[in-house]
């Protein structure tokens, strides 16, 4: 019969998916690069998908929801451009997994979900790591988290029909929201970096976007989203 794999094999099967699936795919943000090294992904992952934590491929963690893949997860955080000090919004908590990634690159995390058994078991796990910094949140992210607003960045983790504005005036001066945004074809990660003065998501002005590049995300459902 084949052994479960230890900790230490779940260890060097980090280290390989940080070196041939980010590194050498073109992430070169070492904080980035450091965090995906740190966090225990097969702890944010079905005990029946364990094995395959660190597989290059998004995974099912149930009620029709995934844990994203590794590269996409790296490419969001590098393209929030973290230097430590920040608040951070995320959308689309899932298994917490890249939330307990952005804990190490901010200050302050408020990740949101929308389902609340996902949010509960998210919350857990990330307490039982000793994440002190993240505070999760059930409500509908697509109209973002007025309570603490601004924040310097933004991450969705979910694809939405157009920019949502009310995310896009969350944002600080300076702040960026990056987000998958639905086109013919495929969805898009873009970014869109606020500028100093004047804002008017309706018309664009006041933002840099910036198109990463084609991306495959489950549906922002929500208020400025899909319908359910
Ligand atoms: N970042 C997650 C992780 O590390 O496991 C994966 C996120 S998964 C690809 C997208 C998540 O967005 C799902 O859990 C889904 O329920 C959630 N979602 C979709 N629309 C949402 C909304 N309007 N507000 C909050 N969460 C939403």
């Amino acid at each position: 019969m084949r052994r479960s794999p230890s900790a230490a094999d779940f260890a060097a099967q980090r280290a390989d998916m940080v070196e041939w699936q980010l590194r050498r795919r073109g992430i070169r943000d070492q904080s980035v690069l450091n965090a995906m090294a740190a966090v225990p992904r097969e702890l944010f992952v079905p005990e029946r998908y364990r094995k395959r934590a660190y597989a290059d491929s998004a995974l099912p963690i149930g009620h029709g929801q995934t844990i994203s893949q590794p590269w996409i997860v790296a490419a969001i955080c590098e393209a929030l451009a973290l230097e430590g000090s920040e608040r951070v919004l995320e959308v689309g908590t899932g298994s917490g997994y890249s939330a307990a990634v952005l804990a190490m690159l901010a200050a302050e995390v408020i990740t949101i979900e929308r389902i609340e058994e996902l949010a509960i078991a998210a919350r857990q796990l990330l307490a039982e790591l000793g994440i002190t910094n993240v505070e999760v949140v059930v409500a509908d992210g697509s109209a973002g988290f007025p309570d603490r607003a601004p924040y310097e960045a933004i991450a969705v983790h979910a694809t939405a029909p157009s920019p949502p504005r009310t995310l896009i005036r969350q944002l600080a001066p300076g702040g960026r929201l990056v987000i998958p945004i639905a086109s013919d074809g495929a969805d898009m990660l873009t970014v869109f970096r606020r500028l100093e003065g004047k804002l008017d998501p309706m018309t664009g002005e006041g933002l840099q976007r910036t198109v990463i590049g084609p991306c495959r995300f489950v549906p922002l459902v929500g208020s400025e989203g899909y319908p359910e």
